[in-house]
């Protein structure tokens, strides 16, 4: 027998994953703070909210509903769903891992795209899986791409639709050819993040498919329009099988009786939803074209950020440019780790954030005096 190790070994595969960078949120001292860099919402939430957690914080001495009922309650009544097919996660990104973990295994494969949330890599390598990378085509998944990697080994894929940090979508008709092509053992992860923000008629987060397919699933979270990223609160829409073998191994208590409590409070203000998307939509479009008015190439954006690429050239590289922002209180992503050496993400923020990124770059671009 060999001599045992001199310490606890993680499984194999825990060491190859890359620890989350999360965005960063400091500026230097004296200078105004614009967190750009995390997708959150500058409208915040629903002012609904607050007297709902107000109520919530009464009784932290009770464990929560492990079912969430208030919140699947508010889902069902805004989605038509019936609640045996929705699970809330601590975040949505508890979701993805809880699918990796129930459906892959050592030996077996998960499929995720180039430029694809990072998590979704993470969540495939945790559950002890092969990570598989379908290159995406233009900043946009590649059904084909995506098609021609799956082997008998293939359990899951994961596409973000639209995606981050690219903010690009596919058509429905896209999604709908992906599913097609894949064998019916195979599931096909639909993370919605950012579905609320896109107004595109060939556009569809998946509730349909969902219904109608026997392994595809849909993630939502209240981390981005909702304006409830502190509270970690997500929701997946799963066929019946999918939700029955995820609940086995959900935590029973995952989610917090204050985030639940908020986001049903959340979900039914469709009022607030509605200001948010609108604000973001004169932004969307104000910013990408001053952005280009200024030289910059801007992936087209259905989402509520922004990918800005720089030339690379006579100094304008993403990391100055980062450094300049920053050193005025603007802090963007970078986003070298998602494959964009030269780009940075920018978070739709308030008027007073998004002006100041335009002053800022223009003197960036302008070559500062
Ligand atoms: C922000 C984000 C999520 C995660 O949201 P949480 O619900 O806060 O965990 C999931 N997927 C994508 C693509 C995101 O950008």
């Amino acid at each position: 027998m060999s001599s045992p190790a001199p310490r606890p070994v993680p499984r194999k595969g825990v060491l190859a994953i890359e620890a989350y960078v999360p965005g960063k949120s400091a500026a230097p001292a004296g200078v105004k703070l614009h967190k750009l860099s995390s997708n959150e919402t500058s409208l915040g939430p629903s002012p609904a909210v607050a007297a709902a957690v107000a109520e919530a914080v009464r009784h932290l001495e009770l464990y929560p509903d492990g079912q969430a009922s208030a919140l699947k309650a508010a889902i069902s009544e805004r989605y038509g769903l019936s609640p045996r097919n929705i699970i809330c996660g601590n975040g949505s990104d508890e979701l993805l891992t809880l699918l990796a973990s129930t459906y892959l295994e050592p030996g077996t494969e998960g499929i995720h795209t180039s430029h694809g949330f990072l998590l979704h890599r993470t969540a495939i390598l945790a559950a002890g899986a092969e990570a598989v990378e379908a290159p995406e085509t233009d900043a946009t998944i590649d059904v084909d791409a995506i098609l021609s990697r799956v082997t008998d080994r293939t359990r899951l894929v994961f596409i973000a639709n639209p995606g981050n940090p690219t903010g690009t979508y596919i058509p429905f008709s896209e999604v709908r050819r992906l599913h097609e092509g894949l064998p019916r053992h195979v599931l096909l992860v639909l993370d919605a993040a950012y579905a609320e923000y896109v107004r595109k008629n060939d556009y569809e987060a998946g509730i349909e498919l969902v219904a109608t397919s026997p392994n595809v699933v849909m993630t939502r979270t209240f981390s981005k329009i909702h304006g409830l990223a502190a509270l970690r609160v997500g929701w997946m829409y799963a066929p019946e099988a999918v939700a029955d073998a995820v609940e086995r191994i959900r935590g029973p208590f995952n989610l917090n009786a204050v985030g639940i409590a908020a986001a049903a409070a959340a979900l039914r203000d469709g009022a607030h939803v509605e200001r948010t998307v609108e604000h973001n939509r004169l932004w969307l479009d104000r910013l990408t074209a001053e952005f280009e008015a200024l030289g910059l190439r801007i992936t087209p954006s259905v989402t509520n950020f922004l990918l800005i690429h720089f030339a690379g050239t006579e100094g304008r590289t993403a990391a100055a440019a980062d450094a300049f922002l920053t050193s005025r209180g603007f802090i963007l992503r970078n986003v070298k780790g998602y494959g964009f050496p030269n780009a940075l993400r920018m978070t739709i923020g308030s008027e007073e954030a998004n002006l100041g990124v335009v002053a800022a770059l223009a003197e960036f671009m302008g070559g500062r005096s």
